[in-house]
């Protein structure tokens, strides 16, 4: 069982099932969406994830033709959840939020070509210019 929450604490989760697949992502709306070079998301099924608190979400167009949910808590503005239109029934919840960080490891990179210069590659994870062509039911 894993579990984590906002910075204010308004809004907690329990997650019950393992992460589908864990990444980094150094595109551009996830550097914008947190201020850092990158995001690292774990990816669950969305029935595993409990939430408590409510939260607000932003609409944005993915680079895919797809629309991305950022669900972020309005009192403290971090950043929790993304959801994509192209994959329905999973979630990614951004482990920075977890209550233990170091329950989950990182699998892949994507869009590595907005990575910053001043931000070391992950050399242990497999790496991908954009967003390979996968779907969650593919597995790793
Ligand atoms: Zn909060
Ligand atoms: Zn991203």
């Amino acid at each position: 069982m894993l579990d984590g929450g906002c910075l204010c604490g308004a809004i907690t989760y329990q997650i019950s099932g393992a992460p589908i697949v864990v990444a980094h992502c150094y595109c551009r709306d996830c550097q914008r969406a947190s201020g850092a070079a990158r995001t690292t998301g774990a990816m669950f099924r969305a029935d595993d994830v409990a939430i408590k608190g409510t939260m607000a979400e932003y609409k944005a167009a993915a680079e895919s033709g797809s629309t991305v949910s950022h669900l972020f808590c309005a009192t403290c503005g971090s950043k929790l959840f993304g959801k994509n239109t192209d994959m329905p029934g999973v979630m990614t919840v951004a482990v920075g939020t977890l209550n233990d960080p170091n329950a989950v490891t990182p699998q892949v990179a994507v869009f590595t070509r907005s990575r910053p210069h001043w931000e070391p590659a992950d050399a242990r994870v497999e790496s991908f210019e954009a967003q390979p062509a996968w779907k969650p039911e593919d597995g790793v």
